[in-house]
């Protein structure tokens, strides 16, 4: 449903977007921004920067537009958000900023402000990395390596560098950009995007390692080396189910599916050759797909498994309304073609004879109480080629360092070293992670 005053980003049409792995949206245009930014109240108790997981500043930034002075507004917006292209496109903001205006359901849609506002400053280059450093720095020049280079390590880099700390990113992969780069699809955040940004941070002078796997002995090294370490290393290990046949090769996880198409650019077919299973364009839109869960992750992976040529069926233990995935993706999925078969779990995965849908899911149905998910023992049948589990994914600790970790605490019993992103809260939102990369690289700046 759309309300008369908000702002609306443009959208493909629904048909030409699971042709392609093009963005989905459109930025604003300058004056769509400025209409915005007038209607905004300035609210002194500011709800929707007290809800954002950094609290940007959002009147004050609406107030700097609404005076045309938009340098000055981006200056102010990169003072909580290193980020702001890659959280303007992918934060939940029906649950942050937009989610606690007090316009409510005409909210003012920052979302499509910081966008706007990022992008300029990827593409334009509306400020200088230069521009962004204190003129006067603290005397006592700190080093810090930084292990993994997902949204909670660039967070803590970009905060570290513009303090002077001279700063080493270091990525396993050999591109940067982990979870922003493995697990989020070209068409919710283009790549172009989060290369300008790194880009923007190397100008800064943030160094970064790629192809650098940190084990337990490199970490040593690393504190040898260093003055500090945050370690940064994600939530990438997929959660899996001990249901018979869930061993079928025709069972993977989302994020095989996801680093395939995303990482290895397996999307760019048949410039690229990745394998990844797809159906033959004359069974197009013929061979069904069955994804288990309903999280971020489940909508990307539907979604990328629409434009692959899969028909979509997702299957959810709860009602959809209780996913946690963003309401943008879900509204995108259904528009796309995505079914949702909500109250099921899948319990016994069998093969057939039929070479289109060689998959037999068995599915149980549920029930929910309170915060219990029961199965029960009616079940039914879907028949499909490909089943894709996103339910959830586990940490990523470096051998023999699980036992530093405090849940949601940057500080670990290490007096030196320091955690933040997924690592210390499990698989959350871009914007907790950036705000855990800041709280990291302040608590580095206070010692
Ligand atoms: Fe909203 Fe996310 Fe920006 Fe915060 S970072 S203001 S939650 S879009
Ligand atoms: Fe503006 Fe809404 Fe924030 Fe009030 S709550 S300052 S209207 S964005």
């Amino acid at each position: 449903m759309r309300f008369p005053d908000k702002l609306y980003l443009a959208e493909l049409d629904p048909n030409e977007r699971i042709e392609n792995f093009a963005e989905v949206t459109r930025s604003v245009t300058l004056s769509q921004v400025q209409q915005e930014a007038a209607r905004c109240l300035s609210c002194k108790s500011k709800p929707c920067s007290t809800n954002c997981p950094i609290h940007t500043k959002i009147p004050e930034i609406i107030r700097l537009i609404k005076n045309n002075s938009l340098k000055e507004a981006t200056l102010l917006l990169l003072k909580d958000n290193p980020l702001p292209a890659i959280t303007g496109r992918v934060c939940p903001q029906e649950r942050y900023c937009e989610g606690n205006c007090v316009l409510a359901k005409n909210s003012i849609s920052f979302g499509a402000i910081e966008r706007f506002l990022g992008d300029k400053l990827l593409l334009e280059s509306t400020i200088s990395p230069e521009e962004l450093k204190p003129k006067e720095l603290s005397s006592k020049k700190i080093s810090v390596a930084i292990i993994g280079s997902g949204p909670a390590g660039l967070s803590s880099a970009f905060f570290l560098t513009l303090n002077g700390a001279e700063v080493a990113v270091f990525e396993a992969l050999d591109k940067v950009g982990g979870v922003l780069r493995y697990g989020i699809p070209e068409f919710r955040l283009p790549k172009m995007i989060l290369d300008l940004q790194i880009s923007f941070l190397e100008e800064l002078g943030v160094q970064f390692f790629t192809s650098c796997r940190i084990e337990k002995e490199d970490l040593e090294k690393l504190v040898e080396e260093f003055d500090y370490i945050i370690m940064a290393t994600g939530a990438g290990l997929p959660r899996l189910i001990d249901i018979p046949g869930i061993n079928s090769p025709r069972v993977i996880t989302a994020n095989e599916l996801l680093f395939r198409v995303n990482y290895m650019e397996a999307y760019k077919f048949p410039e690229k050759l990745t394998p990844v299973k797809r159906p033959a364009s004359e069974l197009r839109d013929k061979v069904h797909a069955v994804v288990v869960g309903a999280g971020n992750t489940a909508m990307d992976a539907a979604r990328v498994l629409r434009r692959l040529g899969y028909k979509v069926i997702v299957a959810y233990r709860r009602s959809i309304s209780e996913s946690r995935a963003r309401y943008a993706e879900i509204t995108h999925a259904m528009e796309e073609g995505v079914k949702f078969k909500e109250y099921v779990v899948p319990v016994k995965v069998s093969s057939t004879n039929d070479p289109i849908h060689p998959l037999k899911i068995t599915l149980a149905k549920t029930k929910v109480e309170g915060k219990k998910v029961i199965t029960l023992e009616k079940t039914e049948t879907l028949y499909a080629s490909l089943m894709v589990l996103a339910i959830g994914s586990r940490r990523n600790f470096i051998e023999g360092t699980r036992d530093w970790i405090k849940d949601f605490s940057t500080k670990t019993t290490q007096s030196r070293i320091f955690a933040a992103g997924d690592i210390i809260r499990g698989a959350a939102t871009v914007i907790e992670a950036v705000a855990d990369g800041k709280r990291c690289a302040e608590q580095v700046l206070e010692r």
